[in-house]
C-alpha cells in the first residue's frame, strides 16, 4: 500500500460499497454501546433495541438475528428454509451462486442450486415455472426455495409489481421466498415505499438485510417474517461460528441508523451519486450505460483501452461481468468530487 493511502485512505475507487468506512451514525451508536458493561451473546439492551427498531421499520413482529457477514446470513437463512434433498432457485448472477464459495450448499448439507435467467438481474417468473415443472420425479432435488436479490447484482430494483408476480409464482409452486438484501436499503430508498410493501406483504419469508454496504462496520440482520422458520436458528448461528459474544457492537449500529433515519438517507445519497455518475458518463461518446441505474451501481460498457488506462492510473473498479463492462459502485461516502475526478479521468483517456 502507498504511504499516502495510510494517511488519507484509498483514493479513486468505485470498486464496491464495502470499500466505504463507517458512517457517523453507526460510529456514534457503537461509541454509546461502548460505555460500561453489557450482557454477552445478544442478551443486552442494544440488541433488544435494534430488534425493536427493525420491527418498527417493517411494521411487523419479525424475528431478528445478527451475524457477521452476508455470506453467513444468506447461507444460514437458506438452510433454515430447506433440507439437503431440496433445491434453491436463483438468478444465474445471484451472489449466493457466484460469490459465496458454495456456502449455501455447504450449510444446507448439499442442497442444489437451480439457476434461472432474467433481464437486468431479476428472475424471470416464466423461467422459474419451467425449472420447477420440468421434473417432478423423485430422482431430482425438489424445488423448495426461491432466492431473489434486492437491489439486484446488476443495480436494478424489483418493483412492488415485479414482486407480486414473483409471489404468485412462489405461491403456485409452494416455494419459500428468500430475499438477499445486501443492498435492501438502496432498494427501499430507490422505490420510496414502506419496507413492508416489498417484503412480508409480497410473501418474503426471510430477508438477509445488509449492514456493511449501508455504512456499518460489519454485520447483517437475518429477518424472519415467518417466525416458525426461525426455530432453533440461534443454534444454527452458534454452530456456524456466527454468534457474536459482544453482540451489542453488531446490533447498536442498526439501532443508531434506523432511529436517526440515516439508513435510508445514506442509501438515498448513494443512489443519487450513481444517477449523477451515470448522467455524466453517458455524455462521453465511448461509454454506454448498460443497465437501468435504479440503486447505487452503474454498469458501463467502455473500450478496453479505456478500462486499461483507468486501471493503470490507479482507478479501482470491477470488470467481472463481460470483458468490456465495468461496475462502478457508489456508497454513502461517495462525493461529487469523486465523480468529477472519475469523469475527468475517463475523458482524459479518449
Ligand atoms: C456483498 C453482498 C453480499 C454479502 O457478502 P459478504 O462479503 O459475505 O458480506 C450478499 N449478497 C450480495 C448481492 C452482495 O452484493
Amino acid at each position: 500500500m502507498e504511504p499516502t493511502e495510510h494517511r488519507h485512505g484509498l483514493k479513486n475507487q468505485f470498486a464496491s460499497d464495502n470499500y466505504s468506512g463507517i458512517c457517523p451514525e453507526a460510529w456514534q451508536a457503537m461509541q454509546e454501546a461502548n460505555i460500561g458493561y453489557a450482557n454477552a451473546y445478544g442478551d443486552d439492551l442494544w440488541t433488544a433495541r435494534a430488534c425493536n427498531s427493525l420491527r418498527d421499520f417493517f411494521e411487523t413482529d419479525c424475528q431478528v438475528f445478527f451475524v457477521f457477514n452476508g455470506t453467513a446470513a444468506n447461507s444460514l437463512a437458506l438452510s433454515a428454509l430447506c433440507r439437503s434433498y431440496h433445491s434453491i432457485i436463483c438468478h444465474e448472477l445471484a451472489h449466493i451462486e457466484t460469490d459465496e464459495c458454495g456456502a449455501p450448499e455447504f450449510f444446507s448439507n448439499g442442497t442444489k442450486m437451480l439457476l434461472v435467467p432474467g433481464a437486468g438481474g431479476k428472475v424471470d417468473p416464466q423461467a422459474i415455472t419451467s425449472v420447477v415443472t420440468r421434473r417432478t420425479d423423485i430422482h431430482y432435488p425438489k424445488p423448495k426455495v426461491l432466492s431473489i436479490t434486492q437491489a439486484t447484482e446488476l443495480g436494478t430494483v424489483y418493483t412492488p409489481d415485479d414482486l407480486r408476480s414473483v409471489q404468485e409464482t412462489v405461491a403456485r409452486y409452494d416455494l419459500k421466498l428468500h430475499m438477499d438484501g445486501a443492498r435492501f436499503s438502496n432498494a427501499v430508498a430507490s422505490l420510496g415505499v414502506a419496507p413492508k410493501e416489498i417484503t412480508w406483504r409480497v410473501g418474503v419469508d426471510v430477508l438477509t438485510f445488509g449492514g456493511a454496504k449501508s455504512g456499518m462496520a460489519l454485520g447483517e440482520a437475518v429477518v424472519f417474517f415467518d417466525k416458525r422458520l426461525a426455530e432453533e436458528f440461534d443454534y444454527h448461528c452458534k454452530q456456524a461460528g456466527q454468534l457474536a459474544s459482544k453482540m451489542r457492537f453488531l446490533a447498536a449500529p442498526w439501532y443508531g441508523m434506523l432511529t436517526t433515519g440515516a439508513l435510508l438517507d445514506r442509501a438515498g445519497h448513494a443512489n443519487a451519486m450513481a444517477r449523477e455518475l451515470a448522467a455524466q458518463l453517458s455524455n462521453i461518446d465511448a461509454i454506454e450505460i448498460v443497465h437501468p441505474v435504479e440503486a447505487n451501481a452503474v454498469f458501463v460498457r467502455m473500450p478496453q483501452p479505456m478500462i486499461d488506462r483507468l486501471k493503470g492510473a490507479g482507478w479501482h473498479f470491477y470488470t467481472f461481468i463481460g470483458t468490456k463492462e465495468a461496475r462502478l459502485m457508489c456508497s454513502w461516502q461517495t462525493t461529487r468530487e469523486d465523480i468529477a475526478a472519475l469523469v475527468a479521468a475517463a475523458r482524459g483517456t479518449t
